[in-house]
């Protein structure tokens, strides 16, 4: 009998994985129900009184550790847990229900827990519902104890070939799986530029984002095929169903050198116009993938990975020496940091920031750092110290307009001036250029390119701005145009303006990695094209194919089409007749 199931979501990036599924997050706590007989009562009050006691000592251990190696106040952070634990009302009413419920220890746990973080996050106080997470890590904790890790479906527990199916990973999560045996990933929520997809990309591996239903109808082990061109994932493939994808997966693969060997050319149009095509880079580790597809340099180095995964703060030290590294190892070719954009979608947990209502239009990336000026001061040092090791460019996120460029441009004076009272070398000519992916950035591009030694425009962030579409929902998905006459306007509007100024212009948006809009904006005059390093060789492939002067003929006639889709479909044909080698591979990932 074929019970084959086809779910339809978001493609995320390319390519087909096959393999067992792993279910890492459920939206709430999973613990199957377990019915205990009466002579068991006693022994699941045991075992989760010994639970207790053993989390116990677990987070005693790491507090130690913490406090040893980072002092003690940043062990405070376990306090919370602690109490948790020790908490009374929690363990009598486990117990209590143990007993009346007949039920075993971990579920009903589980059940008492879940009762708690409701009351927690309904909580009006903003401290009391940050404490949601203590309880929720100390409750995962306590449950890991109860249970065998079979049951317990945790990231890092990962060892085998797997396909990871979760409702939304954080950007902490995705970064965990660097060199892990993830084959590819599927998730409930999330769009075409979230972050979940921006990782896939980077770990090379297919995923499918904004499935809705996929944990629900997905059951761990169950055989699953991640389709990331298409976005589709297929439950219980048949036969016949496996046999067909094992075949595309076979042909894909083979088709992934096919552009190698213009690794090292230049990205030149064949009537003369040159362009840089450079790598996104979201972990250090990605550094000699980037090397292997030729970038000519990283166009955009997402700090906020570094803050991650930890519950403190990086250090100027550990953020020299990791920034001086990527800077070494890609010189000469330059490295464009970007200092830390937190908020939207991208939280750190150390941090302890309250969530806003709408976290995109929040207290985040450059507004966060001009109002915390300890921590943007720190990292501030640290790209300059590391400045004298390679070439770098400094790169400010979500600039709103003149304004804040200069009140973060005070501080860094202020940071370069100590530094040289310290003696501490950097380089003084280090470019300071912004991202514009705000509408008012664009408005203000002419006044902007007069104090910016660059530009990048961030098409993720303007697309949702611009469209007033929040580019992680999966529910507005398809009104989440690239080419949308006012995103394209806005993007000519940047590229003018920039070059009125004589200053280069980059994207470092997933815009720039899809064939049919790279090719609209070389006809821009984009100078600078930066994306994740699976798509440098078919980009620099597909400007090497058609000529600057048909690609802008293209741009002007777009400028005057007034609907997306007009706009795409005219610009997919142009791509098949100039350069039909890339259109017919697009979907090979
Ligand atoms: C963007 O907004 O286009 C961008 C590149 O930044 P991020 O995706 O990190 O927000
Ligand atoms: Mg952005």
């Amino acid at each position: 009998m074929n019970n084959e199931i086809v779910l339809k979501g978001v493609p995320a990036a390319p390519g087909i994985s096959i393999g067992p599924a792993y279910i890492v997050d459920k939206q709430e706590l999973v613990v199957p129900p377990r019915a205990i007989l009466e002579k068991e009562i006693p022994i699941e009050i045991a075992r989760f009184e010994e639970a207790l006691i053993k989390t116990r000592e677990e987070v005693l251990d790491l507090k130690k550790k913490i406090s040893d190696q980072m002092g003690g106040q940043h062990a405070q952070f376990f306090d919370a847990h602690l109490l948790v634990l020790e908490d009374r009302m929690v363990i009598e009413e486990v117990i209590k229900r143990i007993r009346n419920e007949k039920h075993s220890a971990e579920y009903v746990f589980s059940n008492v827990l879940k009762k708690y973080i409701k009351v927690f996050e309904n909580i009006q106080d903003e401290y009391l519902k940050e404490r949601t997470s203590d309880v929720n890590d100390i409750g995962r904790r306590v449950l890991k104890n109860l249970m065998d890790e079979n049951q317990m479906f945790e990231l890092e527990y990962i060892n085998e070939e797997l396909v990871v199916i979760a409702h939304d990973l954080a950007p902490s999560e995705t970064a965990n799986m660097f060199n892990k045996n993830v084959l590819g990933f599927a998730t409930d929520i999330g769009g075409r530029t979230s972050h979940t997809a921006i990782m896939a990309k980077s770990l090379g591996v297919p995923a499918v984002v904004g499935l809705k239903e996929a944990t629900l109808r997905i059951s761990n082990q169950d055989m699953v095929i991640i389709d990331g061109r298409m976005g589709l994932v297929i439950v219980h493939p048949g036969e016949k169903t496996l046999e067909i994808y094992r075949n595309e997966r076979t042909r894909i693969m083979a088709l992934r050198h096919r552009f190698d060997d213009i690794k090292d050319l230049p990205a030149e149009t064949p009537d003369g116009k040159t362009v840089e095509i450079l790598s996104n880079l979201e972990l250090p580790e990605e550094v000699p993938l980037i090397q292997k597809k030729g970038a000519n340099g990283i166009g955009l180095y997402r700090t906020e990975y570094f803050y991650m995964n930890r519950i403190d703060l990086p250090s100027e030290e550990e953020q020299f020496q990791a920034y001086r590294k990527v800077a070494e190892k890609m010189s000469p070719h330059p490295v464009t940091i970007r200092t830390l954009d937190l908020g939207g979608d991208k939280f750190i947990s150390s941090l302890q920031v309250p969530r806003d209502m709408y976290p995109s239009l929040g207290w985040r990336a450059l507004k966060f750092c001009l109002s915390r000026p300890d921590i943007f001061k720190t990292q501030l040092r640290a790209i300059l110290r590391a400045s004298s090791y390679g070439k770098l460019r400094l790169m400010y996120p979500m600039v709103s307009g003149p304004g804040e460029l200069r009140e973060a441009n005070r501080i860094l004076t202020d940071v370069r001036a100590s530094l040289k009272k310290e003696n501490v070398s950097f380089d003084e000519d280090i470019p300071v250029g912004i991202m514009v992916e705000v509408p008012s950035a664009v408005m203000t591009a002419d006044m902007l390119a007069k104090e910016a030694d660059f530009f990048s425009i961030g098409t993720n962030d303007l697309i949702q701005y611009t469209l007033a579409v929040d580019r992680v929902n999966e529910q507005t998905a398809e009104f989440y145009e690239p080419c949308h006459p006012a995103v394209l306007r806005f993007i000519k509007m940047t590229i003018d303006a920039g070059h009125k100024e004589n200053i280069p212009v980059g994207l470092c948006g997933e815009m720039s990695s899809e064939p049919i809009l790279a090719l609209l904006l070389l006809g821009f005059g984009l100078d600078e094209f930066s994306m994740s390093h699976t798509n440098i060789l078919q980009i620099k492939k597909l400007v090497r194919s058609v000529r600057f002067e048909d690609a802008r003929a293209l741009a002007e006639k777009v400028l005057t089409l007034s609907t997306g889709s007009e706009i795409e479909d005219l610009c997919q044909a142009k791509l098949q007749e100039f350069a039909p080698k890339i259109f017919n591979t697009e979907d090979t990932g």
